[in-house]
């Protein structure tokens, strides 16, 4: 099957109260171990490529890596996703890549740090949408900024200054209405990277009253959370078992994801965890054989913990055993979508 616009799958995913996991991609390996866990639970998919990601591993080699996936898994409908889109022309370049969906992050100026106006957020978002939607590609717009940094993108906001920074719900209802984006990531006080809290997080520091709030006001748009790894502790004891040396920190802890899921969130983006586990299983080879050098007998451990935190995502997200259900669509049949929409 060819690559699906992302906005069939969130569709889907909002008529069968489910939610999906987003998971990021820079290497062969990660590909993997995200279909692999797809066909093991019959799950469609989403993949999402960070500036950092395409510049790390090339566009070209990044397309061709989607692109095999799709030929090697014909029944799992599958949606490349820009993640963090800095500026119109980071998307329109993505979308000349075979991106089938595209985040204009306007909730930062171009520089992905400073925090930006909204009337900058809705004309760049804007921009985007049109030119997005007249090839069928999928917008996710963003509002509100989370804490933390990743790969480079963010305000570096800490988890106390992110709060200041949450998804207003009525300026929400105005920003979709303006820029007509399919999916609109929201700040809830989650941050990017693996330090997102300090204790198990409590509604003072993780307010999914806002998603609760925004989905009232915007029910037929999709929510996406952002920084939403849950980082397992027993992620974090391999690493530290092993010569790591990571310090005490929380994530979100999956039964909130959950409890969003039925609040209108779609799409739950997921890398540290990924991140952590294969982090994890690479250690344990190095301090277990010190003799090996072959890579494929680290990265081939490190792909099969990735996928094992992948099956757990999608089990408990809602998308395992949806894959087969989904009636795809080609960017080509959004386009009458879009304009019959206006
Ligand atoms: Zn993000």
């Amino acid at each position: 099957m060819p690559l699906v616009p992302m906005r069939i799958l969130l569709d889907h995913a909002a008529e069968n109260d489910y939610g999906l996991a987003a998971f990021n991609v820079n290497n062969m390996e990660q590909i993997q171990a995200i279909m692999e866990a797809a066909v093991e639970t019959d799950s469609p998919v989403i993949v999402q490529a960070s500036r950092g990601a395409r510049q790390y591993s090339n566009d070209a080699y990044l397309r061709h890596l989607m692109l095999a996936a799709a030929e090697l898994h014909p029944n799992l409908p599958i949606a490349m996703h820009q993640d963090h889109g800095n500026s119109p022309e980071t998307c329109m370049s993505a979308i000349e890549q075979n991106f089938t969906s595209v985040m204009m992050d306007g909730s930062l100026e171009a520089d992905g740090k400073t925090p930006a106006s909204y009337d900058y957020n809705v004309d760049v978002t804007r921009k985007v949408v049109e030119a997005a939607h007249a090839k069928g590609v999928t917008v996710e717009g963003e509002l509100g900024c989370l804490g933390g940094i990743e790969d480079g993108h963010g305000a570096g906001l800490t988890g106390e200054e992110a709060m200041k920074h949450l998804t207003d719900p009525a300026q929400a209802e105005d920003f979709c209405a303006k820029t007509g984006v399919d999916a609109l990531a929201v700040a809830i006080g989650t941050s990017h990277g693996a330090y997102k809290f300090t204790k198990k997080p409590t509604g003072d520091v993780l307010v999914m009253s806002v998603i609760e709030e925004i989905h009232k006001r915007l029910p037929n748009t999709h929510l996406v959370m952002h920084g939403s790894s849950s980082v397992p502790k027993e992620l974090l004891d391999i690493i530290n078992q092993y010569g790591g040396e990571m310090g005490e920190t929380y994530g979100v802890p999956i039964e909130e994801i959950q409890r969003g899921i039925k609040h209108g969130v779609r799409k739950v983006n997921v890398d540290t965890d990924n991140r952590l586990a294969m982090t994890g299983a690479i250690r344990k080879v190095f301090a277990t054989k010190k003799g090996e050098f072959d890579p494929r007998k680290y990265l081939g451990p490190a792909r099969e913990a990735m996928k094992q935190e992948c099956i757990k995502r999608m089990t408990a997200f809602g998308q395992a055993g949806k894959a087969g259900k989904i009636k795809a669509k080609s960017c080509k049949e959004m386009i009458d979508f879009y304009k019959r929409a206006k």
